[in-house]
Formats: structure tokens, sequence, C-alpha cells
């Protein structure tokens, strides 16, 4: 079946024609077979379909290419910085084992849905369930194009240093009732015996329908040789490799006094740097490690809002492209957006390189910042390119039909100057509520504001009851174990902190 969707302007990100007036999309299954004038495109044969609007503005569906759906229950959580962040999590209320495979496939799914109003086509999703069958099924029945990025992680669970050293610090009595709790990051261990039995057991089982990523979880919560295996094993199987890569100085630290180098050195001096490979967050890269990260073809996965919630600061997106660097966008954690509104990131991102320039550059003051096109490469083409995917990203002949239709009068009430940039409009001002449609693969998966493949009112009553029986357990001993533990915790990384180094390079 042949589909038109028509578009007052029509963003397609093709460098030669960014944007068609009065153009259209001509869609045949999964895949885009024309783009032009709607004058032009309605003279085709074959059209049974006809979508959007005098209002309607089409551009590419978003790539979200890095982003955990399991952060729900530390929402309402008190900020720290990351590692005090990775703990407390840890001992928050979770549904009773019986419930926890509905509990996932629910939570899973509230949260894409999340996603796909805000015009995300494919998200990947780094996580560590101890079944993975329902956080997948949960995709699959959204209709949200999926790389699923299934957690390697065997050791650090309580901070940068091995559980027994950690452990040696505390008073016997309280080592006792630490022990095997499953707390910090002890608690979703999966290494590298299991892992990789797991991963087959999964591509024999969704192989066809979703793209599997090998992801250990950062080079400090694995070994050397499980990092070794994970390149070894992409290598051989050509998959992609994803990972947590100087996310936060603590992590710098820990690189430079146990590996004697950065992180993103100790990653290329044991081979595992590739043009298969993307990091999340990349904040605190030293000034060699970007001229590694572009002459491998590495890409970096921006996640603003959670770096600056978690207090690592903010990646200086413009100097790594300035490196030659491919730069993705990601929503990270749900709990580290709340909304995951993938248009909020959009703009964070750019706003946040508008640094103060000691220089003002006449004709371009933005010159050190990122512009609206090349926040959408990010957000779309780029993101896609994380994971190897090509014709993906763009509004053009032999790319897929991911797109966004959305409601301009809505976008431009109460105003909008009429000498506008459309694709600055849409970063500046875009909201979820003014997206009408969301198309991934050829299919609509929300029509006139409505998700049409699952019902969201049922899902999110459902997830809600859930939630209500685990409130009603509610219990803080495990929270109050934790309160035990940080002064150890400080006094681990108190010797760190006068380490640490204020700026980069
Ligand atoms: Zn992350």
């Amino acid at each position: 079946m042949r589909t038109l969707i028509r578009g007052a302007r029509v963003l397609t990100l093709d460098p030669e024609r960014p944007v068609i007036l009065d153009g259209a999309v001509l869609v045949e299954g999964d895949q885009i077979i024309g783009v032009d004038t709607c004058e032009a495109l309605r003279q085709s044969a074959g059209i049974e379909r006809e979508l959007g609007n005098d209002d309607t503005w089409v551009f590419p569906g978003f790539v979200n290419a890095h982003y955990h759906h399991d952060r729900v229950f530390s929402m309402g959580l008190p900020d720290v910085p990351l590692e005090l962040w990775l703990l407390r999590a840890s001992g928050l209320d979770g549904p009773a084992p019986e419930f926890e495979d509905e509990f996932n496939y629910l939570n899973t799914l509230v949260s894409a849905i999340q996603l796909v109003r805000s015009g995300v086509t494919m998200t990947m999703d780094m996580a560590w369930p101890a079944n993975h069958t329902p956080v997948i099924q949960a995709y699959l029945d959204l209709g949200l194009d999926l790389i699923y990025a299934p957690v390697l992680r065997s050791q650090n669970g309580y901070v940068y240093g091995s559980d027994e050293e950690f452990l040696a610090m505390l008073p016997t009595e309280l080592r006792h009732r630490v022990e095997d709790q499953g707390l910090g990051l002890t608690g979703v261990y999966n290494s590298g015996d299991t892992y990789f039995k797991t991963r087959d057991e999964l591509l024999a089982k969704f192989g066809d329908r979703i793209q599997l990523v090998i992801a250990p979880d950062g080079p400090e919560w694995c070994t050397e040789a499980e990092l070794r295996l994970a390149a070894q094993t992409a290598a051989a199987e050509g998959a992609c490799l994803h990972l947590h890569n100087s996310e936060s100085p603590l992590e710098r630290q820990w690189a430079l006094q146990t590996r004697g180098r950065t992180m993103t050195e100790y990653l290329a001096e044991i081979g595992f740097l590739g043009p298969n490979v993307s990091c999340g967050h990349g904040v605190w890269y030293g000034e060699h490690d970007l001229e590694l990260l572009a002459s491998h073809g590495v890409v970096t996965v921006h996640n603003p809002s959670s770096n600056l919630r978690l207090g690592n600061g903010f990646a200086p997106v413009s100097a790594y492209q300035a490196a030659g660097m491919i730069v993705a966008l990601g929503t990270d954690g749900q709990g580290l957006t709340e909304r995951s509104n993938f248009l909020d990131e959009m703009r964070l991102a750019a706003y946040i390189q508008r640094t103060p320039s000691a220089v003002f550059p006449a004709r371009d003051p933005w010159s050190r910042g990122l512009s609206a096109r090349t926040v959408f490469e990010m957000a779309t083409v780029n993101g896609a390119r994380a994971f190897r995917r090509q014709g993906i990203g763009r509004l053009q002949p032999g790319y897929r039909a991911d797109m966004v239709l959305l409601n301009s009068k809505r976008l431009a009430t109460p105003y909008l100057w009429p000498g506008h940039d459309p694709y600055a409009a849409v970063l500046q001002k875009a909201e979820p509520d003014h997206i009408d449609m969301v198309i991934s693969r050829g299919r609509v998966l929300l029509d006139a504001g409505k998700i049409v493949t699952v019902d969201e009112a049922v899902l999110t009553q459902k997830l809600q009851s859930l939630y209500q029986t685990i409130w009603e357990k509610h219990d803080d001993q495990r929270q109050a174990l934790i309160r035990e533990l940080e002064p150890y915790f400080f006094r681990f990384f108190q010797p760190w902190q006068q380490l640490s180094t204020p700026t980069r390079w």
C-alpha cells in the first residue's frame, strides 16, 4: 500500500533540500519512495491513503541513543552525585518477585509511550532485568523500534574498588548485615559467564525483530577479560558495542588511578574501540581522547539533562564535533529526566553549548554552539549511526518511513515569527501536545495525539495499581542500611576528591 504524507513544510534533513514547502513524502511499506512537492507526488500511481493536512509539518522520527527504561523508582529521590545516587537507588522498593515480569512489562511500555509522544521512533534501551522477555515484548507490542542492550557487569558494586575491599572497611556486625543484600550495583551483577549465554538465547528468540547490542556497563564495572571478550564477540558477530564512558569526575579518577590513563585511552589500549562502538555521556574526556574517539569512528551519545542533574557538568559537544567526533543524543534513565521528553533534551543540548565567548564573533554569534539543524542531525541520523544503522533519520527516498507529523497551528499559538527557520521553530517551541502523528517503520503508533497500538489508559491504570501494592508494603529497612553505609562510602572516596581536577584539559 502506498501512503502520501502531506506537509506544509517537510523538514527532510537532506543537505541538498532541507525544507520543502507544500511538500509530501510517499511511503510504501516501511520505506520512503519519494520526497517532493505535494503537487508532483500526487500524480504517483497506487496511492491508497493520504495523511497530513495544510497545518502539518513533517520531520524524521528521533533516535534515542542512550536510555534506561527502569529508573522509575528513583522518581522523588533527592538528587545527589552519580555514585551516591546509584547506591541509594538500589535501596528503593521493588515489586514482589511474582509481579516482577508484569511490572517490567508495564513500566517499559508506559515509559516508552512518553518517548513516542515526544517524537521518538527508535530507541536503545540499556537494561538489566532478571528476565529480558517482558521488556522486549513491551516494545514489540507498542511498535517502537528497539535497539536492546542487556548490561554486562560484575565488579565494583559499592564503590570504585573491589567489593571485598569496601566490605573490609565496615565493622563486622554491619558487614554481616550488608553482605548478600544486593545493595549498590552488586544486586544486578551479570558476569561474562552467563551474559553471552543469555545473549544467544535472546538472539534466537528476538534477533529477527530487534537489534541486540553488547553492553558492558562501563570499564570500572567489568573485568578486562570481559571487556576483551565483548569486543572480540562483537567483531566476530558484526555486533555493536555500547557502554558508559567518562560520565563523572570520579570515573575519570578511577581510570587514572587504576589504569594509569583515561578510560578512553584504556579502552583503545585493550582493542575495544572501533566504528561499532558508542559511548553514553562522555563528559570527562581528556584532549587525547577526542583524537582517539574521532579516529576510531566512535559515537558519543550526549545526555545533557542527566549530566546536569547528577552534577557531572556538561560535555563540550561543539569541541567534540570540531575534533571530528560524531555525537548523538539520548535521554538516559527515565528517573533522571522524569518525563522522557526528547524535545526537552534537544532544546537543552542546543542551549547548553552557548557558553560565553571572550571574543564576540561578528558573523555567527553561536559559532561555538549548535545550530538547530545540527541538533536535529544528532537526534536522528547520528543516533542511527551510533548503532551502524543505514537509511534511518532523513526523509529521502530509500530511507525508512520513520516520521513525525506536527500540528503547526498549535505550535504557532499564540505566535510564531513568520520569518522563522522551521528547524529552529520546532527546536524552540515544540511540545508533545503539538504532535499529531508518529510513524515508525511505516506503521502509525500515535494518531490524533492517541497511542493506537496499545491501550494506554488501561496499561497506566494497571501500572498504578501495581505501584499501590508496592507502596503498601513499603519499609525503610534497605534505605536505613544504605544510610549506615554512607560514611564508609565517603571515607573510601575522600582521598579521590583531592585528586579530582576541575578542568578536563
Ligand atoms: Zn546511562
